[in-house]
């Protein structure tokens, strides 16, 4: 599943190619034909992200889209390749030809039903508004291992399974540890190295959580099976003390950590 970046990093893009651009918008699956009929024509005002979320805002309407496991954007230059028929939303400017398939949601919403998705969506590191203090108090309550409620998007909106088993490990903490055992600093760590760490994201288009000088090159050009120190590494050295890297399950999802560098 994308994690929160590529929804920014989405967001962004799509701004650069479409903000203030009138759309030709058609639903090549058919499955989106009333939304793509009512937005064909409209300027996109903005694109915006809140964590895993994406707002397509046009002159007179809102689209929610959320990627899911399997939702994908796919940029061409015009003239595009005709559209399959996976295709649930087309956006056609004159120079540039976006693609969406698979999503779990592509609707247009009204303005109540924004409020009530960003209602129910936790501070977003990757946003100026976010406030932290709301993730650091729900840390403080819960009982949940802190490796399950950085995956809570209540919580903390965008970090997915990569991110969340990485900044466990940047952080010194074993994932199982209740989150509410945990001091303030350490929750406080947490959420200033997702504010790092997804920004980095975006700018690069991929997650990589390595120093870059533990590498010897820029953090863009690091390899790709040397970009994370944890994740899907079970049972090769930890990149910082050797111990064998284990792998454990928490909220229903693998996750890995250094039994040594993250103790519990
Ligand atoms: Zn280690």
């Amino acid at each position: 599943m994308p994690e929160g970046h590529t929804i920014h990093r989405l967001a962004r893009d799509l701004n650069r190619d479409f903000r203030g651009v009138s759309l030709t918008t058609t639903s090549p699956q058919g499955r989106f034909d009333d939304g793509a009929y009512e937005l064909d024509g409209q300027k996109l005002v903005r694109a915006e992200a809140l964590g895993k979320h994406l707002f397509l805002n046009f002159s007179f309407a809102q689209v929610h889209i959320h990627l899911g496991l399997f939702g994908k954007f796919r940029r061409q230059k015009a003239p595009a390749d005709p559209p399959g028929e996976n295709k649930r939303l087309r956006l056609a400017g004159p120079e540039v030809v976006w693609d969406l398939s698979g999503p779990t949601v592509c609707a247009i919403i009204n303005p109540e039903e924004f409020d009530a998705i960003a209602k129910r969506i936790g501070p977003d590191p990757l946003r100026k508004d976010a406030d932290p203090t709301r993730f650091v108090a729900r840390a403080a309550k819960s009982p949940t291992p802190i490796g399950g409620l950085l995956l809570n998007q209540a919580a903390i909106a965008g970090v997915g399974n990569v991110y969340r088993a990485e900044f466990c490990f940047l952080a010194g903490v074993n994932p199982l540890t209740p989150a509410k055992k945990l001091a303030d600093e350490t929750a406080q760590q947490l959420w200033d190295l997702s504010v790092d760490h997804l920004t980095e994201g975006v700018r690069l288009n991929r997650i990589v959580t390595r120093d870059p000088d533990e590498v010897g090159v820029a953090r863009g050009r690091i390899k790709k099976g040397d970009r994370l120190y944890v994740y899907k590494r079970a049972g090769q050295p930890c990149r910082r003390c050797q111990t064998p890297i284990k792998r454990d399950e928490i909220a229903n999802r693998k996750i890995w950590f250094c039994p040594s560098c993250q103790p519990a």
